[in-house]
C-alpha cells in the first residue's frame, strides 16, 4: 500500500463507525421514487450531515418540477476553494422497496443491508466522507470538489440533473465527474441510451353477444406489438465494443410489454388497449434514428389493420462515454488501481447514466461506486461498510490528483 493510501484509509478509517450510522440513518428515510416521497427529510439529513464535514451545503428547492415529488431539491456543498473544479454527482431517492422492512437497515457481518445502500445511498456516504477527507487531509491544491445530490435519478432526473443543466450550474470547464453508482468496483466509462414508449390503440366497445359490431383494440395491439418484438431480437443481435460486466448481454436490451393491457371487462370487446416499450441502447446506435424506426414500425403495422394509434415517447435519455485512453480516464484507473491493489477494469455500464449530464457539456465522467449492480433494486440489497470507505478512499484520490 502507498503511503497516500495508507493516510486517507486511516482518515475514513477513524470514521468507520460514524460513516456506517449516517448511511443506516440515510437509508431510514423512504424516500422511494416513484412517487418521490420524502425528499425534503432527505435533503435536510444530509445537509446536516455536510454541515457537519464542512461542506457548506445548501439545498436548492425545485417548485417548478413535474410530477408528484415531494419538496423536491437538490442538495450542493463544496470542499475546497480553489479554480479547478472536480463533480461528485449522487442521488438519495431509492427505487420502491419490496418489503417496508427495507428501510430498517440491518448491519452484519461488515455489510448494511436494506434499500437504497448499494444505489446510491452508501456510494453518497463515500463521497461525502471522501470530499472531507480531500480537504482536511490538503490534497485539493488550488482546486475544489463540488458536490451535487439530486432528489430524481430513478425516475429520469428531470427535476434535479436537468435544473442543474439548465440553470448553467454544470461548468463545462470542470476536469471530471464522478458518480457514485454501483459499479462493484469496476469504472463505468460508458453507459446506454434510453427509448421509452407508451402505445395506446384505439377500438370500439361491443357485448360479446354482439362483438361483430365491435373493433378489438387488445387484437390490434398484439399485430402491432409482433414488428416491435423483431426489432428488439434484431438490436439484441447488434453488439457493443465497449467491455462488460460478466452477466451482462452486448446487444441492445428492450424489454416490449413491460406494462400492458386494456379493456373494461371480460364480456366486452376492448375500445383500448396500451403495451410500453422499453430499450436501452449501446453508445454505438444512433437513438434518434432508433427511434424514428422503431415509431415507423409501429405506425405501418396499424396501416396495414388501419388500427388507430397513438404514440407517445415518454423518455429519451442520450448515452454517454469517454475514452479509457483519455488523461482523465487513465488517472482513474490509476488511483482504483492504487487503493484497490490490481488492475481497474472498464467496463459499459448495462443501463443510463447521470454520466450523460456533464459528457454532453464535454467533462470526462465516470460511474464508480460500492455497491453491486446485481442487488440494487432487489429485496436483499446491501453495500459493504468496507468497499464504501474503500470507494471514499478513491474519491478523495482523485480529486487530488485532478485538482492538486
Ligand atoms: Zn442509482
Amino acid at each position: 500500500m502507498t503511503d497516500r493510501v495508507a493516510r486517507v484509509g486511516a482518515w475514513l478509517d477513524e470514521r468507520a463507525e460514524e460513516m456506517a450510522r449516517f448511511l443506516e440513518r440515510l437509508v431510514a428515510v423512504d424516500s422511494e421514487n416513484p412517487p418521490g416521497r420524502a425528499l425534503g427529510r432527505c435533503a435536510r439529513l444530509l445537509r446536516e450531515e455536510m454541515d457537519r464535514l464542512g461542506l457548506s451545503p445548501e439545498i436548492l428547492g425545485l417548485p417548478e418540477a413535474p410530477g408528484d415529488l415531494e419538496e423536491p431539491c437538490l442538495v450542493r456543498g463544496t470542499a475546497g476553494d480553489g479554480g479547478g473544479l472536480v463533480y461528485f454527482h449522487g442521488h438519495f431517492d431509492v427505487v420502491p422497496a419490496q418489503d417496508r422492512a427495507q428501510f430498517t437497515p440491518v448491519r452484519r457481518e461488515g455489510k448494511i443491508v436494506g434499500r437504497g445502500t448499494a444505489d446510491m445511498k452508501g456510494g453518497v456516504v463515500g463521497m461525502l466522507y471522501g470530499a472531507a477527507a480531500a480537504r482536511e487531509l490538503g490534497l485539493l491544491g488550488d482546486g475544489r470538489i463540488v458536490v451535487h445530490l439530486v432528489c430524481d435519478e430513478e425516475t429520469g432526473s428531470v427535476a434535479g440533473s436537468g435544473h442543474l443543466r439548465a440553470a448553467g450550474l454544470i461548468d463545462p470547464a470542470a476536469r471530471a465527474m464522478l458518480t457514485a453508482e454501483p459499479s462493484g468496483g469496476s469504472i463505468w466509462n460508458a453507459a446506454r441510451g434510453a427509448i421509452s414508449l407508451r402505445v395506446d390503440v384505439q377500438g370500439r366497445e361491443a357485448h360479446v353477444g354482439q362483438a361483430n359490431l365491435g373493433v378489438n383494440a387488445f387484437q390490434h395491439m398484439l399485430h402491432l406489438a409482433r414488428p416491435v418484438e423483431r426489432y428488439a431480437a434484431e438490436m439484441a443481435g447488434r453488439h457493443t465494443d465497449f467491455p462488460m460486466g460478466p452477466g451482462d448481454a452486448p446487444g441492445s436490451m428492450l424489454v416490449v410489454g413491460g406494462l400492458s393491457g386494456g379493456g373494461s371487462n371480460f364480456n366486452v370487446v376492448p375500445g383500448s388497449a396500451y403495451f410500453t416499450v422499453d430499450g436501452r441502447f449501446n453508445p454505438e446506435e444512433d437513438l434518434d434514428g432508433e427511434l424514428k424506426r422503431l415509431t415507423g414500425l409501429i405506425e405501418d403495422a396499424a396501416r396495414e389493420i388501419g388500427a388507430t394509434v397513438a404514440i407517445r415517447t415518454t423518455q429519451v435519455q442520450p448515452s454517454a462515454s469517454t475514452g479509457p485512453d483519455h488523461p482523465a480516464a487513465a488517472a482513474l484507473a490509476r488511483v482504483v488501481g492504487e487503493v484497490q491493489g490490481g488492475p481497474a477494469r472498464f467496463e459499459l455500464c448495462p443501463g443510463v447514466l447521470e454520466t450523460r449530464w456533464y459528457a454532453q457539456l464535454g467533462i470526462p465522467a465516470f460511474g464508480y461506486g460500492p455497491g453491486r449492480l446485481e442487488v440494487s433494486h432487489g429485496p436483499e440489497e446491501y453495500v459493504e461498510e468496507a468497499a464504501v470507505r474503500r470507494c471514499a478512499a478513491v474519491y478523495a484520490l482523485y480529486a487530488g490528483d485532478m485538482l492538486g
